[in-house]
């Protein structure tokens, strides 16, 4: 074998896998196609939000997933041609929007969460990258009452219910805890305990460095292909193999078509983001969510970044220049200004957002770290962790965030 072990995928996710199990003394070596953290890690809101335990799948999208698919200003929207690759998730999603399901995917999501902070706390700290991340606390903000009114129904009991700090604020006191924006919102809510990003490509590059200096290895490599092979595994690479005991796929979307080759049907979905940097020099006290427009605008080191939408297509899809527009006009609404340098990236989704963290029953040794959705920066240090443990203690029988849920 030439590791112990082999994480496949450098984005936020892997590097924190690879991080912990090297610190426990495993000889890891880390593989990505390309250059590590520029993948979706690139181009995230960069928001570590601790206080976001329930799904975004509600019970309520059941009803209103229809017209805001059609809706042209939804934040959501569908690529025909990929619905029909949606069967087996469009399934289990449709099971986790019954509330009994949901709120048990949301009592996972609080297990996860209360640590989620502890745990990159301390991996900033041991790999000196503490000044990448502020501790501002976070608004999210609504426009329309219903949608506030909803919010503080409903939500605002669950985040009673795992302790999570918040603050209700009226819509003067948005515009006071925020600066620049236009004084648009019926109201919002202030998480003192979430933090930002301001660099989320510097901060995975920082990881890397750490990896690194702590006796990690790397190789730049794409991986096509998984074979078990005595007690271990093989991967094929375009130009040679790798082996290892233990082999871990924190690849992201590419995790659903690489376990497709071992007979493992995965349902992982590719919901596209995007974002764009405001383009005037605004300057903001803190990050705010723009609940009715699906984005965030945050106030990061290149200026402020409007990242965002959710668009379930090919991950590989030309980027939309209707998400763009979208973007632009989200831009000349709250800051009066266009946008430059659009992006746009694929998040790993579940079927019920809580992410797939374990290890597969038919495949000793083959782990996953994937499905983070809208909250792979936040999850990444903690779900790293839960991996690493697992892997030293063997597979557990008990696991809510198993991919045996799904398969
Ligand atoms: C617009 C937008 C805003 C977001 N905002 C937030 C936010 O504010 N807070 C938050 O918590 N989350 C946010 N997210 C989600 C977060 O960015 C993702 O969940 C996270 O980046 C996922 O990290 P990852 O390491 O799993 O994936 P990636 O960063 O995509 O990394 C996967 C890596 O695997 C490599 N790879 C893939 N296939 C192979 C192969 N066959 N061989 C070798 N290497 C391979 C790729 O090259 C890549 O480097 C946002 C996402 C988007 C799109």
């Amino acid at each position: 074998m030439d590791h112990s072990i082999i994480v496949v995928g450098a984005g936020v996710v892997g590097l924190n896998t690879a991080i912990a199990l090297a610190r426990k003394g495993h000889d890891t070596c880390l593989v990505d196609t390309g250059v590590p953290g520029a993948g979706t890690s690139y181009g995230n809101a960069g928001i570590i939000a601790n206080y976001a335990v329930m799904p975004l799948i509600t019970p309520s999208l059941r009803k209103s997933l229809v017209p805001m698919v059609l809706d042209r200003d939804s934040p959501m929207s569908i690529q025909s041609s990929y619905a029909l690759r949606l069967s087996k998730f469009g399934r289990y999603f449709l099971r986790a929007t019954r509330q009994r399901e949901w709120e048990a995917s949301g009592y996972s999501m609080g297990s996860l969460m209360k640590d989620a902070w502890r745990c990159w706390e301390a991996v900033l700290e041991a790999s000196g990258s503490t000044s990448l991340v502020k501790s501002s606390g976070v608004v999210v903000a609504f426009e329309k009452p219903a949608s506030f009114q909803e919010f503080l129904d409903i939500e605002a009991q669950y985040k009673k219910a795992f302790d999570i700090p918040y603050e209700p604020l009226d819509g003067d006191e948005v515009r006071e805890k925020v600066g620049v924006l236009r004084n648009t919102h019926s109201g919002g809510v202030f998480y003192p305990d979430a933090r930002f990003a301001v660099d989320p490509y510097a901060l995975s590059r920082h990881l890397f460095e750490h990896y690194l200096a702590i006796g990690g290895q790397f190789e730049e490599a794409s991986v096509e292909a998984i074979r078990s092979i005595n007690g271990g595994h093989t991967l094929t690479l375009k130009d040679g193999e790798l082996s290892a005991r233990q082999v871990v796929l924190a690849t992201g979307n590419a995790t659903k078509s690489l376990l497709k080759r071992i007979g493992v049907d995965l349902p992982i979905a590719s919901e596209r983001g995007y974002h764009a940097i405001v383009d005037s020099p605004l300057e903001m006290a803190r990050p705010v969510g723009l609940a009715n427009h699906g984005v965030f605008a945050t106030p990061m080191k290149n200026g402020i970044r409007i990242a965002g939408l959710s668009e379930f297509a090919r991950h590989d899809a030309p980027a939309s220049r209707r998400r763009i527009d979208q973007l632009e006009r989200i831009a000349r609404h709250h800051f009066a200004a266009g946008i430059r340098t659009p992006w746009v990236g694929s998040r790993s989704t579940t079927p019920d957002g809580v992410p797939y963290v374990g290890g597969f029953r038919h495949h000793p040794g083959l782990w996953v770290n994937t499905g983070h959705g809208h909250l792979g920066l936040t999850l990444a240090a903690v779900t790293a962790r839960a991996l690493a443990e697992e892997i030293d203690s063997g597979l557990a029988a008990q696991n809510p965030f198993s991919p045996h849920r799904h398969l």
